[in-house]
């Protein structure tokens, strides 16, 4: 059977290692590790660009089976209807527009969409919802979201809702993951039901119950799917729902 075809969102950096070639231009850029992950699980990756060219992207989703938001620089408190605080970081607008967009257009074709750490926060946000602009900051009492250590290790542990979709595919009610996030969801959109939170009650994944998969998670499964069996089981059943959807499509 031909494997469904996952398109994977970008970040950017200025220049890379050919920037003498073509200064001031960006590369756009995900972790192999998306791909990887993908890959084992059945799915054929591909890179959607970032653009705001939204015929292409449009374009680019008709051939999409499924979809992963990535994580990335923090979303520009602008499209929440914030101004920055002293805590936020990084911000690329053109990378907003452009997952924005695709989630748009990815909800519209009920195509199974996997939002992981900012995907999950762009998922919200698409559908209304607001953000903590910088856990440490904003959250009186928050525990550490910020781990040290690198993603493949899982440093606290999360409580799930038993009756949501992400509880069938782990069938447990709490499970350790790894974080690397200093944003969290603050408001959740009307859409979005919250399904796992952390002890300090931040909200760790959410998903959309209208739609046949839309799953956010605030960790990093991409960084732990080799050995750890929930990870795995994630991808695994967004890479079946994603071929459902290439099913009906043929
Ligand atoms: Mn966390």
């Amino acid at each position: 059977m031909m494997r469904p075809v996952i398109g994977i969102t970008c970040s950017r950096v200025v220049g890379g290692a050919w920037s003498q070639n073509s200064p001031g231009h960006f590369m756009d850029y995900t972790f192999d590790e998306y791909s990887s992950a993908v890959h084992h699980c059945g799915g054929a990756p591909i890179l959607i660009p970032t653009t705001q060219n939204h015929e292409s992207l449009q374009s680019i989703c008709e051939r999409l089976d499924g979809v992963i938001l990535t994580g990335g620089p923090d979303v520009d408190p602008h499209f929440y209807g914030e101004e920055p605080l002293s805590g936020l970081r990084e911000i690329d607008e053109a990378v907003d527009l452009t997952e924005l967009a695709v989630v748009k257009i990815a909800l519209k074709k009920d195509l199974p969409i996997l939002g992981i750490c900012r995907g999950l926060q762009v998922l919200n946000v698409s559908e209304g919802g607001t953000l903590y602009q910088d856990i440490p900051s904003q959250v009186r009492e928050s525990i550490n979201h910020l781990q040290k250590k690198d993603k493949r290790v899982n440093t606290h542990n999360v409580r799930i809702d038993g009756n949501t979709v992400l509880h069938s595919i782990f069938k447990r009610r709490k499970i350790r993951v790894n974080s690397r996030h200093h944003q969290a969801i603050k408001d959740l959109a009307s859409s979005l039901i919250a399904t796992t939170w952390a002890q300090d009650g931040l909200i760790e994944a959410a998903e959309n119950p209208s739609k046949s998969f839309v799953i956010g998670v605030q960790w990093h499964p991409e960084g732990t799917w080799e050995k750890d069996p929930f990870s795995k089981k994630l991808f695994h059943s967004f890479i079946r729902a994603s071929k459902s959807a290439a099913k009906q499509k043929s």
